[in-house]
């Protein structure tokens, strides 16, 4: 199990590394939201244990980032004993449990455990087209039975297009699900992960409708 610990007090994460690495599973630590922002892009966790008050940035600003992203990773939020508009605050913009400091790492893993296995029953609709299907809850591609390897940025936008079948999806609109809303990008990104998904899965897969964006199936040009 591969763990994003979020979270700025030194000697906190120092044992809660220490004692989740003990109990098998792989940990990454950064301490500031930049951080997070950046390092969820790129990397899929089972989990992640996201401290509210960070250096350069809300953790509830890092959960909505993720979450506008369609990014379904349990987030077990860190509160402090006082702050119960956090706690509300959190739960409203997606985390799926908290705990409270000071805790026990018992109780941290029963926690882990419990949002894990809550968000493997989850039911994510497979997604199907022409062929293609993509199953959000295994972050898996096939396109006629065989796999298909995906970078993460190309997986994403595949999932934006294909969840909304038969409508355009404007380049603002890709930017944002596949970055959030901090993204600053280089203007042709997007089209060369349409050029990779075409040649991954056909030409005729995508189409692009000038001026506006990309569309999967549908009619017309
Ligand atoms: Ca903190």
């Amino acid at each position: 199990m591969n763990l994003l610990l979020v979270e700025d007090d030194e000697m906190l994460a120092e044992a809660v590394r220490a004692g989740l690495e003990q109990n098998g599973w792989r940990v990454d630590w950064v301490a500031d939201a930049g951080a997070a922002r950046t390092i969820l892009v790129d990397h899929p966790y089972d989990a992640v244990l996201l401290d509210l008050g960070l250096p350069g940035g809300s953790g509830l600003g890092v959960l909505s980032n993720l979450r506008a992203r369609y990014d379904a990773t349990p987030v077990l939020i860190i509160t402090a004993r006082d702050k119960l508009t956090d706690r509300i605050g959190g739960l409203d913009a997606g985390a799926d449990d908290y705990i409270v400091k000071p805790f026990q790492l018992d109780e941290l893993f029963a926690r882990l455990r419990a949002v894990i296995r809550r968000s493997q029953g989850r039911v994510s609709p497979v997604l199907t087209f022409n062929g293609i299907k993509l199953d959000p809850a295994q972050r898996r591609v096939t396109h006629r039975d065989e796999s298909v390897a995906l970078s993460v940025h190309e997986y994403r936008t595949l999932m934006l297009l294909m969840e909304r079948q038969g409508r355009v999806v404007t380049r603002e609109q890709l930017e944002e699900g596949i970055y959030g809303s901090s993204g600053t990008i280089e203007s042709n990104t997007i089209a060369v992960y349409i050029h990779q998904l075409r040649r991954k899965l056909g030409e005729e897969t995508i189409v692009t409708v000038h001026g506006f964006g990309y569309r999967m199936g549908g009619n017309g040009a």
